[in-house]
Order: structure tokens, then sequence, then C-alpha cells
């Protein structure tokens, strides 16, 4: 049984890698069906599909269309955030270069990733998250590597890596307090103001002390716990327990308020957003 599943697993890698080693440029949006479309020069290669964000030229009206359909962070923005949101999410996609693990991309892929990351770092004044240059998206479950293993999602080197059936679960499940886009963007910034050599936030980094120590309390408590709050996966270690509490503290902030009002407070101290009081908060949105 063992030897099978190593089988599979490097069987995949092969094709991974197969797939890996074909690299296209640029893309045109077929304004019907959303579809990203490979530009001529690049017309005969095939998956993995790589578009540079700079080349990705999407109209204000088309993000807004994608972000009203699938993201529901952003429809309840009041109207100067919304713009807000948009400058940045611009920006942000101009930024990066996108890999898709598909035979087609669609634009929903780059906007919302971007999207998921701009909703982190919304009250933040870094938000770029610099040392990440790739985001790649992979239809859903993949190999990863170092150890081999099957993944929805991680931060590796410069690169994002999301599993898209997975992450659009997380916005479609608006109760829910699984969100894996969210999830990773955190890992992301963590990494980017701890481990990356540039680029790092003092502000950030100073607020995030705070959340650690009263978080350690917290995470050694839903460890006895039979019912927490937080996943068994968010037991794991403290990288963990920090990715799952943003994805709670956007998806159940009123849950996350009851049962840890410090932390509650210390999380919209940490990202200059308060989900439960928006837009009538403090924070400098
Ligand atoms: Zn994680």
């Amino acid at each position: 049984m063992e030897l099978l599943i190593t089988l599979i697993l490097i069987l995949g890698l092969i094709w991974l890698i197969v797939r890996q080693s074909r690299i296209g440029r640029s893309a045109d949006v077929n304004e019907s069906t959303g579809e990203l479309e490979m530009n001529k020069e690049a017309g005969n290669i095939s998956s993995p599909l790589v578009y540079r964000g700079e080349n990705l030229d999407f109209s204000e009206e088309v993000l807004r269309k994608v972000l009203i359909k699938h993201f529901p962070y952003f429809s309840r923005l009041v109207h100067p955030d919304q713009d807000k949101f948009i400058s940045r999410l611009r920006k942000f996609i101009r930024a990066k270069i996108f890999v898709i693990h598909d035979v087609k991309g669609y634009r929903e892929m780059p906007i919302l990733l971007s999207a998921a990351a701009i909703q982190l770092t919304f009250g933040l004044s870094k938000y770029m998250m610099p040392h990440f240059t790739i985001i790649q998206i992979y239809p859903q479950e993949f190999i990863g590597m170092e150890p081999m293993r099957i993944l929805i999602g991680n931060v590796s080197g410069n690169t994002i890596n999301i599993a898209w059936k997975q992450f659009l679960e997380g916005y479609k499940n608006k109760y829910d307090r699984n969100n894996l886009g969210l999830h990773e963007m955190a890992h992301a910034l963590y990494y980017q103001n701890f481990e990356a050599e540039e680029n790092r936030d003092s502000v950030f980094q100073d607020s995030f002390h705070h959340f650690t120590s009263l978080g350690d309390k917290v995470f050694e408590r839903e460890k006895l716990l039979l019912v927490g709050l937080y996943s068994n996966y968010a037991m794991k270690n403290f990288q963990e327990f920090w990715a799952e509490s943003i994805e709670i503290f956007f998806q159940s902030p009123d849950k996350l308020n009851e049962q840890y009002p410090d932390l509650y407070k210390l999380l919209c101290d940490l990202l200059s957003q308060d989900p439960l009081n928006y837009p009538n908060h403090n924070y400098p949105v």
C-alpha cells in the first residue's frame, strides 16, 4: 500500500515537472467567458499558463464585476474604500506573476487571489508583500516537495501556492470558518515581515508581538479544550494558529469576539480593521 502511494506521488511529480517545463507569456481576456487567452506568441504553448500581472490589464469595470460576484468583503465596503480596494488590487496584480497549472485560465484567478491579499492587508500601509513575486494556482490538491505531500496551499520561497477549488469554497461558505486564501496570505504576511530579508514592516512587527503573547495563552487553552473554536490543524504549531486566527477573524468575527474578546481586539489593532464594527470604527481605512 505504501509502495503504491509512493508510486502515485512519483508519477504525479513527473507529470507536474513536465507541465512546469512549458511556459507561456501574456494574455487577453475573452469578455464573454472571462477566459484568459494566450497571445499569439504563446498560443501553442500549453499548461502551465504563465501571466505577468503587468500584461493583465483589467479594466475597473471587470474588477468590480468579478469582486461583486465572488468577493463579499468588497461588496460590504463603503464607496471610498471600494475605490481604495480597486487601486491596491491593480497595483498588486501588476507586480506579480501568475502561474496557472491548468489548460485554461480565468480572469477570476489572478483577481480573486490578489483580492484575498488586499483584504488581509487593507488597513496596513505596506500591502504589496514584495517578497512574493509568484502566485501559483492549481485546479485542486497538488503535490508539495520537501517533504513530498499532498497540499491545498502553502507558501514556499518566493511563491504562494493555492488550490483554486478550495480557494473558491472559502469565499462561498461565508459562515464557515475556513478560508484557504486568507490562510495562505496570513502565512505570506508573516513571512514577509519576519523571514524575508527586505521590506519588513516594523509597525506590523511591533504589533505582532502583542498578538504572540496573548495568542500563546489562547493557543495553550485551545489545546486543552475538546471542542474549541480552532481546528485540530491549528493546534499543530503557532504558525497554523496564526493563519487560522485570521480565517476566524474575517469569517466569524462574532464568534472570536465572543470567546476571546482580547484576541479579537488585538487582531483589530494589528490589521487596523474591525469587521464587527465596520465602517464605524476608529481605524484609518
Ligand atoms: Zn497553514
